[in-house]
């Protein structure tokens, strides 16, 4: 395993601030998207007592190839191939419609390496923390509740992995699911 310490995590954290330099977050305060893989990166630490440092580099690095100009190679080069390695299997190829993606979250999820699936717990406990506390204006009740039986669906694939991350996940799938505002009945 390549030791990657303290210095490192600087790294893959600077690394990450700089490609989503430009982004926000989707909710209505707009936050700094770079926020978001902070947030992965203290849960794992903070909830999971993870202290890998390949799972906490991947964790702050897991949306840079998806969604910024970052590629793999640019991650191998600079965190190596191990940290590399998980953060290619928490990325979605985005040349494919998003139904085909979502599918393939949930298709994939069980087939991912230890540290990936880490990753991908975190990922998803913090967006529905995130859709709890400030859902993005511009989604339904509806979209947001799809979004919440979605995460779980990919989740459920993961069970096994970490027994207290998988209960923080289910407060917070259930939490998210008691904020939506009831749905106006039509007709
Ligand atoms: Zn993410």
């Amino acid at each position: 395993m390549t030791p990657l310490a303290t210095p490192d995590l600087l790294r893959a954290l600077h690394f990450a601030a700089h490609h989503h330099r430009h982004q926000r977050r989707k909710g209505p305060d707009a936050i700094p998207y770079i926020n978001h893989p902070i947030a992965l990166a203290y849960l794992l630490w903070d909830q999971a007592g993870v202290s890998d440092p390949i799972v906490l580099a991947a964790a702050l690095l897991h949306d840079t190839v998806e969604d910024t100009e970052a590629t793999l190679t640019d991650l191998e080069h600079h965190f190596g191939p191990e940290v590399a390695a998980v953060v290619a299997q928490v990325t979605d190829d985005k040349s494919l419609p998003k139904a085909v993606r979502k599918q393939r979250q949930i298709d994939h999820a069980a087939h991912l390496c230890d540290r990936a699936k880490l990753v991908k717990l975190v990922d998803k406990i913090a967006n529905l923390q995130d859709l709890t506390q400030a859902p993005p204006t511009d989604w339904t009740v509806a979209r947001r509740r799809d979004y919440c039986h979605w995460a779980k669906q990919v989740v459920d694939q993961l069970r096994g992995t970490h027994g207290g991350l998988e209960t923080l996940f289910d407060q917070t799938y259930q939490g998210a699911i008691a904020a939506l505002p009831p749905e106006v009945a039509e007709g």
